[in-house]
């Protein structure tokens, strides 16, 4: 049973990791702001049919990777390993349809039982977002271009590629499955297992796979542009003219699939050189048959997931903090006026590290390790002249200061 250990796959977030995590996730709320969406939390675990409805039974997913157990109850649960489910979710049980266009951010743990490695655990947090209820290109414009500029908010985007593909509408798909069906039969010997597997239950998700073999002959498969209609060759033309229009740059990549039936249109993945094989930060796509699937009205739907874990690894630490005033209070009456004072100085928008107890040379070691700009020090010879000694610990530079005055002397630290 259960060592101390944390469980295989997750991490503790400590100190600069938990900050840049905040650091991230604030950020793209900014920016997801200024686009008009607002939060929404859902639960993160859902009646297990949640995610089975709307990831399929044959994604990796719902087949490998859900943490899925019997509450007391006996309810089948699931810790929910992405976000979009539980917003649709959500809209439907709410019954938000008279809502739209609902435009929403999340931000939170997400659960998933794959193989640890670098950039891939099981417990992991991503920043998302859903624009329900659009079904015009502008709205795949828009979330790409917020993603964009998330990316660079955060100084990563020049170190990001956006790769970007269409599944095209129903009959284009059809046409094309049917086409992959049987290039792919022909070759069936030569296919991967798993891939031959995909050929029966998912055959567009061939296009996906990692395996060498495959990849070779998925080079010279069927290309999907010659099975689009022309509505759904008209749709992407829009999203791409929209792009060019406010100037975000991408690839063309043929072989981003999102293998579920209800995806459609726009797919597109934001990757990196700077990772490894965990190269994809940002992942999405159109799913206008999503909530018709869940059994809510029929609803479009365009969104995306990025994973803070893999972002953090690209921005590294979090923007400094301002530098803290130390305040050290020397015996009963200096103690209770640091005390005092730690509070009016923070009311006045200082960062201020109060010294419990053990005196100078405790203070100036902890004011030391947490670099500091100042120490202030009140002893009862200060509290004699109203004043507290402030030393600079750059300069090493010692002045007295009237307490009345602290406020003001301090204020460039704010
Ligand atoms: P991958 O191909 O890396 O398995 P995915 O297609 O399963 O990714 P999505 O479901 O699209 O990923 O999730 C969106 C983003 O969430 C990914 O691009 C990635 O940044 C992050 N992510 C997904 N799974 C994990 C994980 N196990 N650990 C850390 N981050 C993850
Ligand atoms: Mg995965």
């Amino acid at each position: 049973m259960a060592k101390l250990q944390p469980v295989r796959g997750t991490h503790d977030l400590i100190g600069d990791d938990a900050r840049a995590h905040l650091a991230i996730a604030g950020t793209a709320r900014e920016v997801a702001e200024r686009y008009g969406f607002g939060p929404m939390a859902t639960p993160i675990f859902e009646f297990t049919e949640v995610f089975k409805r709307t990831l399929g039974d044959t994604s990796d997913i719902v087949t490998k990777e859900m943490y899925t157990f019997e509450d007391k109850g006996g309810d089948s649960l699931t810790l929910r390993p992405e976000g979009t489910a539980g917003v649709a979710r959500a809209f439907i049980s709410g019954g938000l349809q008279n809502e739209l266009p609902l435009k929403c951010f999340y931000h939170g743990p997400m659960f998933r039982h794959e193989r640890p490695q670098k950039g891939r655990q099981r417990q992991f947090h991503q920043f998302g977002v859903e624009l329900i209820g659009v079904a015009e290109p502008s709205a795949d414009v828009e979330v790409i271009a917020m993603a964009a500029d998330i990316l660079d908010a955060l100084g990563v985007l020049s170190e990001t590629t956006l790769e970007l593909n269409t599944l095209g509408d129903a009959p284009s798909k059809e046409r094309y499955r049917a086409a992959l069906v049987e290039y792919f039969s022909d070759l069936s010997d030569k296919l991967s297992d798993d891939s031959r597997d995909r050929l029966v239950r998912n055959p567009l998700r061939i296009l996906d796979s990692k395996d060498a073999g495959d990849r070779a002959l998925i080079a010279d498969a069927p290309d999907f542009d010659d099975y689009m209609t022309e509505e759904a060759a008209a749709f992407f033309a829009a999203v791409q003219d929209g792009l060019d229009t406010v100037g975000v740059a991408y690839t063309r990549n043929p072989h981003i699939v999102r293998g579920l039936d209800y995806y459609s249109h726009t797919a597109f993945e934001f990757t990196t050189e700077a990772l490894g094989a965990q190269g994809t930060v940002l992942a999405g796509g159109r799913y206008d048959g999503l909530i018709e699937t869940m059994g809510g009205p029929k609803t479009a739907g365009v969104g995306w997931a990025a994973g803070i874990e893999r972002l953090a690894m690209m921005t590294g630490e979090a923007p400094a903090l301002p530098r803290a005033i130390t305040l050290i209070g020397l015996g009963d009456a200096g103690e209770r006026e640091a005390l005092r004072l730690s509070s009016e100085l923070r009311h006045a928008g200082l960062t201020v590290e109060l010294i419990y107890k053990g005196g100078l040379k405790r203070g100036l070691k902890r004011a030391d390790r947490i670099h500091a700009a100042a120490a202030v020090l009140i002893g009862d010879d200060e509290l004699a002249r109203g004043a507290a000694t402030v030393r600079d610990l750059d300069s090493g530079e010692q002045v007295d200061v009237a307490i009345t005055d602290l406020k003001d002397h301090l204020a460039a630290h704010r």
